[in-house]
């Protein structure tokens, strides 16, 4: 993954998700307040702004500012979730280019961050549902040598079922978990949208 990569996939990360903005709030609507989707939307949409007229050498750039930009445009629980996220990634990725390994690295940096920042185990049912089969996939792929392009196609099928996975789940983190066992029974909007990001990155690595 080089700058123009990086870019692309914001970009296309943020086409899908002014797509699904509607869809996103509405399976935030039923186990929480409805803005998942005009919150990612929102971020997203001012981060590819933000990286359009970005001058980086390398990926690492591109990711920090998309986080930086999700903190700063975001103000639910996602903004600081997705943008501590990214902005830890991006911070691991030096050089003009990041391999499959590279990426594994700096996303599973990434999703630590976000575990501290959320106490979110998987089971908890959070966007770290889809998000950790995801660097799992990976991980698996970089240690095959597998090219980006299968690695990100690997990375997203796991991350779209990790996200059909929280629908029999009890929420245990975030406002859903308000609900108690009123939350069974729906998709975790957060996961949803993991899965979004996952399968825009696999859309501009060719797959
Ligand atoms: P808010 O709940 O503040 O309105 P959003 O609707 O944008 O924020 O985001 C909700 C999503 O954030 C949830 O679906 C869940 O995936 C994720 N989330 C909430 N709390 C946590 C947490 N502690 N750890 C991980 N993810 C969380
Ligand atoms: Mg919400
Ligand atoms: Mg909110």
């Amino acid at each position: 993954m080089d700058t123009a990569l990086a870019k692309a996939w914001v970009a296309a990360a943020a086409d899908a998700v002014s797509a699904e903005a509607e869809h996103l709030s509405r399976l935030d609507a039923a186990i929480g307040d409805g803005d998942h989707g005009t919150n990612m939307d929102r971020g997203l949409t001012g981060a590819r702004t933000a990286v359009d007229g970005l001058e980086a050498d390398g990926p690492g750039p591109v990711l920090v500012k998309t986080g930086m930009t999700m903190i700063s445009r975001v103000g639910g629980a996602s903004g600081p979730l997705y943008g501590t996220l990214l902005r830890t990634a991006g911070k691991r990725l030096e050089g003009t280019e990041a391999g499959v390994a590279d990426l594994a690295a700096a996303l599973r940096a990434g999703l630590e961050a976000v575990q501290k920042m959320g106490a979110a185990k998987p089971g908890d049912k959070t966007l770290v549902d889809a998000l950790y089969p995801a660097v799992e996939a990976l991980e698996k792929a970089a240690g095959q040598g597998t090219p980006l392009s299968e690695a990100a196609e690997a990375a997203a099928a796991a991350a779209e079922q990790g996200a059909q996975a929280t629908v029999p789940l009890q929420a245990r983190k975030g406002r859903a978990s308000y609900l108690g066992e009123r939350s069974i029974g729906h998709e975790d909007p957060g996961a949803a949208s993991s899965a979004l990001l996952m399968r825009a990155l696999a859309g501009v690595s060719g797959a």
